[in-house]
């Protein structure tokens, strides 16, 4: 089911660009989607609820009655909610609270780099954020936890979430994701699938929808592409679009355990990566036959077939463990499960990956609900320059500077000297103004 990239004759190439080159990756990426988007998201700046009920149609195949989640459809949803899953929604979220709360640190640093002069670095929230939750393939009711949990102990005061509408249930976004929302405390939540609701928080919708500072969590590839759109107009997280499994696996690896794993991934949509790389034939026999077993009576065989079958999806075979390493680090995949002898060894000669998962008890859908871990990761390679969601995510670093007249004496000289070498006599003689005593 897999297609075979054997790099075992040619040695994996010493290149970064023909080893990223050699490796499976989407034809139809976030590039090409931009121009699918640009004409949405300028249409929803201009026309605002006109555009966003023309877009509900054409791709959620509903109108919502309202676009703004009514507050008793939140409350309705909490009361109905299953008591077993509400169970392990609050698990699950007292674990990304866990977490989130350690990775906070400390809110303010003080530097004294001489006597009299501090710089220090307060850690400020974003005031008002966007958060989007997919829900065009499935309701994925865990993005709820994974957006709203670390903003909230980041300290952001103002949320607003966005998830698909679903005609199943009259144009509202799933009853899960309502649910977890009335559980959070979340109020403003919208019925807006994601290439509309990107626009809709970066330019913000008049009657409807205020502008927001920063937009984060996944979705589909135009759902990342609106994001990669309105970059700089707000901030966002990472580019966190079509799940990608990587699998680096030895002869240990447990077949049945590495099958499952890569059709979780695979499970999400056709377009979803599941790569396995490693240095053991037998292990890739053993996965194959695993895979024709358990892909058949899967519910969603369709989908999860078309993405082990895709360009973007396929086994890499490598000499030994360290050309393994290599070809996972140039693949930096937004999952990396490292199934070998000492996995955790393993993962410390690992530099590009959104989240590692160690051994066999540790998989993806562990991180995807309940680990206590992000499951909003950087996709299409860009794990090699950005992190998972966290609560960092949410926090501006401003630096505060406070020299008195002493301490500004002492080094005035030489920033007077620097600016001169860059030509800028100005920026010297706000220095030197001062060591003239005419204040
Ligand atoms: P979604 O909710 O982002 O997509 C639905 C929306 O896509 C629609 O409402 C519409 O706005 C837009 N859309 C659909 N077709 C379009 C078109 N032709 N042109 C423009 N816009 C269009 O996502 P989904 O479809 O439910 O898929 C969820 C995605 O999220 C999957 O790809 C999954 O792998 C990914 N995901 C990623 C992560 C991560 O952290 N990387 C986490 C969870 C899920």
């Amino acid at each position: 089911m897999l297609r075979r990239i054997d790099l075992r004759a040619s040695g994996v190439p010493a290149d970064p660009e023909a080893l990223r080159a050699a490796l499976p990756r989407a034809a139809f990426d976030v590039d090409a989607a931009v121009e699918a988007v640009r004409p949405i998201c300028e249409d929803i700046a201009q026309h605002g609820i006109h555009a966003l009920t023309k877009y509900a149609e054409q791709f959620d195949h509903v109108v919502p009655e309202s676009f703004r989640v009514p507050a008793e459809a939140l409350t309705q949803a909490l009361a109905d909610l299953d008591p077993q899953l509400r169970q392990a929604f609050e698990v699950s979220i007292e674990r990304r609270r866990k977490v989130s709360e350690a990775e906070l640190g400390e809110r303010q640093v003080d530097v004294d780099v001489a006597t009299g002069a501090r710089v220090s670095q307060r850690m400020i929230p974003v005031n008002r954020v966007g958060l989007y939750v997919p829900g065009g393939v499935a309701p994925l009711a865990s993005t709820v936890i994974m957006n709203v949990v670390p903003a909230q102990v980041a300290g952001v005061a103002s949320l607003a979430l966005a998830s698909t509408p679903q005609a199943e249930f009259g144009g509202l976004p799933h009853p899960s994701i309502l649910a977890l929302c009335a559980l959070l405390g979340v109020e403003e939540v919208y019925a807006v699938g994601g290439s509309q609701a990107v626009p809709m928080f970066a330019y913000g919708v008049p009657g409807l929808c205020p502008r927001v500072d920063m937009i984060t969590g996944p979705g589909n590839i135009y759902t990342v592409a609106a994001k990669r759109l309105v970059k700089g107009l707000v901030g966002i997280d990472s580019e966190a679009g079509p799940t990608e499994i990587a699998v680096l696996a030895d002869d240990t690896a447990v077949p049945a355990y590495v099958a499952a794993d890569l059709i979780s991934q695979s499970e999400h949509a056709p377009d979803a990566a599941s790569v396995l790389i490693t240095d053991s034939p037998e292990l890739v026999a053993a996965v194959e036959d695993e895979l024709e077993r358990q892909v058949l009576p899967a519910k969603h065989a369709e989908r999860i077939h078309a993405s082990l079958t895709g360009q973007q999806s396929g086994a890499v075979l490598v000499d030994d463990l360290d050309a393994g390493i290599a070809v996972a680090d140039a693949y930096a995949a937004e999952h990396l499960e490292i199934q070998t002898r000492d996995a955790a060894a393993v993962s410390t000669k690992i530099t590009n990956a959104g989240a590692i998962f160690l051994g066999s008890w540790s998989p993806v859908s562990l991180g995807d609900y309940s680990a206590g871990s992000t499951h909003v990761l950087p996709t299409a390679g860009c794990a090699c320059h950005s992190s998972g969601l966290n609560v960092k995510s949410y926090l501006k670093a401003v630096h505060v500077i406070d020299y008195d007249q002493q301490a500004l004496a002492e080094i005035a000289d030489g920033v007077v000297t620097f600016a001169e070498a860059e030509d800028l006599p100005a920026h010297g003689r706000a220095i030197s103004v001062r060591q003239e005593g005419r204040g």
